[in-house]
């Protein structure tokens, strides 16, 4: 009987900490709010249409140089004007990159219903950060840009841009926007932001589901020349505790009839996003590498060398470059795969 007061008497605190908990909230009117990023580029400041080091309001030292909410067409393109954007300019040398494209699909129609918040920064060349939240307090719109907690940022900056996009009724009563930086977790922890797709390892495309194990065998197919692993004719590698190469004999041509590529090859314009994707990968992971990879990656020197065909939507591809040199061979779903090198096949997903 006790017993059961007392249980009765810790649910009823439990509900009496819930309702101040929700008082509380609502008290100091932090509203989250709805927002999609719908643009972000650090690294490739060619996609960029001006002079990054050229903004009116630009600092060169960190912060936050252009934090600007745009509710209207009009608006925008006073924005432009003044500020010299020259993303309505036709003759501009890059009216045709991502970001210029992006600003110039915010048409009237779209400032119906949502409004735009431009952030245009400043920060370390090697740095990874995503949007946390945004939220309102009051009349102020503030946005939380989370950057790991580490040291070893490169001393060169480079500009970052976000595009967010929300809703107008929600934020209609701003007045005021604050850019505010917190740091957490540790580089790993951020996931890649690219404008331009995802991007994965035959594997983990094949394990999330990209990609069907007969998709695999297609791929394998063209990667291995025409040729499949029908199986072991060394005796060794069928024995379970066999760790080492599959007998490369055991590659032959069997009457597999691959799946076409469709389409035969990637547009120019795919080309490019996968180029895009990958430098915003490596320049994410460059805490792993433990060195500056800004030094030595550049888009412009990127191939794509092989191309074995879209899948679901998913374009499998291989760049091209130097690679330590190491044959091997390795299983994904039921295909081998042979490799003369450390380079591996990629999953391009838009
Ligand atoms: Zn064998």
């Amino acid at each position: 009987m006790k017993n059961k007061k007392i249980a009765f008497i810790i649910k009823a605190a439990i509900c009496l900490a819930a309702v101040i908990a929700v008082t509380a909230f609502t008290a100091c009117e932090n509203e989250e709010l709805h927002y999609k990023v719908a643009f972000f580029d650090g690294y490739d400041t060619v996609a960029l249409p001006f002079d990054a080091q050229s903004f009116p309001d630009g600092q060169t030292d960190g912060v936050s140089d252009t934090v600007v909410k745009i509710d209207s067409h009009s608006e925008l393109l006073a924005l432009c004007a003044e500020n010299g954007f020259p993303f309505f300019n036709q003759n501009d040398e890059n009216y045709y990159s991502a970001l210029a494209v992006k600003i110039r699909e915010y048409e009237e129609k779209f400032f119906e219903t949502k409004a735009v918040v431009l952030i245009i920064k400043s920060d370390s060349g090697n740095v990874v950060s995503e949007i946390e939240k945004a939220e309102l307090k009051g009349e102020t719109l503030e946005i939380t840009l989370a950057k790991p907690d580490v040291n070893g940022e490169s001393e060169e900056k480079a500009t970052f841009v976000y595009v967010i996009e929300l809703d107008k009724k929600e934020t209609e009563n701003v007045k005021e926007i604050r850019l505010n930086e917190i740091r957490k977790g540790t580089q790993s922890d951020y996931q890649p932001i690219s404008t331009f797709g995802e991007m994965s390892t035959l594997e983990s495309a094949y394990e999330k589901g990209w990609l069907t194990a007969d998709d695999v065998r297609s791929v394998g197919f063209y990667h291995n020349g025409g040729k499949e692993w029908t199986g072991c004719v060394c005796g060794k590698c069928d024995d379970e505790n066999y760790k080492g190469l599959k007998c490369l004999e055991g590659f032959e041509v069997t009457d597999y009839v691959p799946q076409e590529r469709n389409p035969a090859s990637l547009s120019d314009e795919s080309v490019e996003k996968i180029k895009k994707v990958w430098v915003d990968y490596l320049f994410a992971s460059a805490d792993e590498y433990g060195f500056d990879v800004s030094d030595f990656i550049d888009i412009n020197n990127l191939e794509i060398e092989k191309y074995y065909g879209t899948y679901n939507g998913c374009a499998v591809i291989m760049f091209g470059g130097i690679y330590l040199q190491t044959v091997s061979t390795y299983q994904i779903a039921d295909t081998l795969f042979y490799f003369t090198d450390s380079n591996r096949i990629l999953v391009w997903k838009e």
